[in-house]
């Protein structure tokens, strides 16, 4: 066998024509040794037979194009946009390419490069193709081209998309004899999978298409089957645990039922009965209770705290903000009065004489129901017997704070509220160790939301329509995105805002909130606001979630776009929950794009949470509800979950077929598998044998 320079783990540098120097730009692409640059995936694939002409490209086809810059032109839009224009010429003809508040763009393009760009030719005084993706090739490069599969990996500056070519055919000769298979026979087989090595060639060196799409599609199951079967694992091991037998006796528990003013729902009822039924057994729980805003998560949690502390159990709510901590030792606090149960509060802004005495409290065990910040995770707070952890709006949450609360207990059972509907992709993956329940119904006689997109023309109507409202005693939210004036993006501030609506509103009383004020001042607004002490209350997304004010009627949303489908729902969650109708105004002040437009359409008729949820990941990815929290699972680097998801399906059934068959991975067959793991999760201990 021939002797190779490079192994699989020798970093970049070493590989002929990279260097200490240029190996620091494939560090920005998180490309540090060989092996991960033969991991690399294209992020696409343009092939150069299906190239075609200019002056073949009719509207509405999905095209890719090379030809030479002819002009670079950046315009301004009537509403102080920026379009960065391209006159993009080949051999006979021209079309206009352009990219709207793009102005990063502005400079990368010079008169006489060569372009490739890839995207919807529409029609605009002409053909053109808006916002499409582009490589700048050079001439040499384009000679290369012909007549094959060229794959287009994620690029940064200084470096082209041949300086990775080179470097992956390097790699690739001296190193693909050593890349080995981790899969089982048995699954490569079920699934049609192609064979890591041959994948890992076609990725890089297709001979066409479906080629490379094969290979994808084998990298990303194992992406997908890697991700859930640590979660597997981390469920069957949950599975295995001693914990706390918590019955419902209905002590307190059917006191609740009696001073609560409404009866519990169908939806309500029944999750309920899955969460007593999960606390009862001797195992610790973990269930994710998945409804949609004002559905009546909170009195369900309340319901599974008080079997907790029926029991002698201390209970522990962590909400991810001080306004919505506050809300719920506030607003449950008569009930617990009345139940003569004693409840603490404790935030990063309660001062430390009050902060001793509140810790104290939760250490002897005088505390029975705890509610909370991220302060509750602090190495200083020790719980007396904590029997049960819920953790409100969980998204706001990594998985490695959801850990260090529960660990302030001995295997205390958990239970997540969560208002952002999540998709099954996400439920599977993010949430993929959890058991779920749905709240499904709504509590009944609840104030319809009617939403409106109102275009700046249109404004005074709506604000005289406001004063209707105030006067009938009702309040109104204002929303805006930005606290402050931004050099950058063109939109309203809060104090703008606050202005305007001043001048309009003279004679009620106007709060401001927002992220900079002090949380005690937050707080202290937020009561005013409740207590029916302002009218109105111009906020930025600090109020997104939980918050419960049934008198709010009104929202008016400055800038809609700005914001993603889930958040809209969130923050159009805050009115609707009296028995009144409320009313969410859009405020669209400028133009939009057209697929913008159409975004917040879809917001404005619809209503469903779900639904909302799923379109946003169409629309904008799955990053957005996922966010970059520590979860302690490897990041999806190939996989998308919306476009990947049959696969995501098929790995996990595998995944969890592979474990609940044989949970150690005792057989021969899953020697590579468990190797990966380990390196995959080398901090957690996930198997119990080497
Ligand atoms: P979320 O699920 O968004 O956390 P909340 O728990 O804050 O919703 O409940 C929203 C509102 O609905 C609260 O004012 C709560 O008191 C009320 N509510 C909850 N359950 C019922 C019910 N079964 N009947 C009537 N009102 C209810
Ligand atoms: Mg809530």
């Amino acid at each position: 066998m021939k002797k190779s320079y490079l192994k699989l783990n020798s970093p970049v540098q070493y590989i002929k024509g990279i260097g200490p120097r240029r190996s620091t730009y494939f560090k920005k692409i998180s490309i540090e040794t060989v092996n991960d640059l033969l991991f690399l995936v294209p992020r696409r694939y343009v092939d150069y037979s299906a190239m075609r002409q200019i002056s073949d490209l009719k509207i509405n086809d999905e095209a890719t194009v090379i030809g030479k810059i002819k002009a670079v032109d950046v315009q301004r839009t009537k509403h102080r946009g920026q379009i960065v224009k391209v006159l993009l010429a080949d051999e006979f003809d021209t079309i206009a390419v352009k990219w709207f508040n793009r102005r990063d763009l502005k400079n990368r393009f010079k008169t006489g490069d060569s372009l490739l760009v890839s995207g919807k030719v529409t029609f605009f005084h002409g053909r053109q193709i808006v916002n499409p993706i582009y490589e700048i090739i050079t001439e040499q490069e384009v000679d290369k081209t012909q007549g094959t599969v060229i794959p287009i990996y994620p690029l940064t500056e200084g470096l082209g998309l041949w300086d990775i070519k080179r470097a992956v055919r390097i790699c690739a000769d001296e190193c693909l004899d050593d890349v080995q298979e981790t899969l089982p026979e048995s699954l490569l087989r079920k699934n049609d999978l192609m064979a890591l090595p041959q994948a890992i060639r076609n990725l890089h060196f297709p001979g066409n298409l479906q080629d490379a799409f094969a290979a994808r599609r084998r990298l990303v199951y194992d992406e997908f089957f890697f991700f859930e079967l640590i979660l597997a694992k981390r469920r069957s091991m949950a599975k295995h645990e001693t914990g706390i037998s918590l019955p419902d006796q209905g002590v307190l528990t059917h006191r609740l039922l009696d001073v609560l003013p409404f009866e519990l729902t169908k939806g309500q009822v029944e999750v309920i009965k899955n969460i007593t039924d999960d606390m009862v057994k001797p195992r610790p729980m973990n269930r994710l209770l998945q409804g949609d805003v004002g559905a009546g998560k909170t009195v369900v949690a309340l319901y599974a705290m008080l079997v907790s502390v029926e029991n002698g159990y201390q209970s522990a709510l962590m909400a991810p903000t001080e306004i919505l901590a506050e809300q719920h030792f506030v607003g449950l606090s008569e009930t617990l009065k009345e139940l003569k149960i004693e409840a603490v509060l404790l935030t990063s802004s309660i001062k430390a004489d009050a902060r001793k005495q509140v810790i104290g409290k939760i250490a002897g065990g005088d505390a029975q129901i705890v509610f909370g910040t991220h302060a509750l995770i602090e190495e200083e707070i020790k719980f007396n017997k904590l029997g049960l952890v819920v953790v409100d709006e969980q998204h706001r949450f990594g998985v490695m704070q959801r850990a260090a609360l529960v660990n302030k207990g001995i295997n205390p059972d958990f239970l997540v509220l969560s208002a952002t509907p999540i998709p099954r992709t996400i439920a599977l993956t993010l949430y993929g160790d959890l058991d779920i329940s749905f709240l499904r119904d709504k509590p009944p006689r609840r104030g319809e939301v009617l939403t409106k997109i109102i275009k700046e023309n249109k404004k005074q109507d709506i604000y005289s329509f406001v004063k209707n409202e105030l006067a009938k005693g009702h309040q109104a939210f204002v929303i805006c995105p930005l606290i402050e004036k931004s050099e950058k993006l063109d939109l309203k501030s809060v104090d703008e805002v606050y202005h305007e609506i001043a001048s309009i509103f003279c004679d009620y009383s106007i709060g401001v909130i927002h992220g900079r004020l002090k949380s005690t001042e937050r707080i202290e607004i937020m009561n005013d606001f409740r207590a029916g002490q302002l009218d109105i209350l111009i906020a930025t997304t600090v109020v997104e979630v939980g918050v419960d004010i049934p008198n709010a009627t009104i929202m008016l949303i400055e800038h809609p776009e700005r914001f993603g489908l889930a958040q809209l729902h969130q923050l159009r969650g805050r009115i609707g929950r009296g028995t009144q109708r409320s009313y969410c105004f859009l405020f669209l002040n400028r133009y939009l794009a057209p697929e913008t437009y159409e975004r917040i359409a879809y917001f404005e008729k619809n209503n469903d949470g779900f639904a909302l949820a799923q379109k946003d990941i169409e629309l904008r990815g799955p990053g957005e509800i996922l966010g970059k929290k520590q979860h302690g699972l490897p990041d999806l680097k190939i996989g998308d979950l919306e476009d990947d998801k049959e696969l995501l399906f098929l790995a996990r059934d595998d995944a969890f077929g592979t474990i609940t068959k044989d949970p150690e991975m005792k057989s021969s067959e899953f020697f590579a598998i468990k190797k990966q793991l380990r390196k995959l999760t080398p901090k957690e201990k996930l198997l119990s044998i080497g």
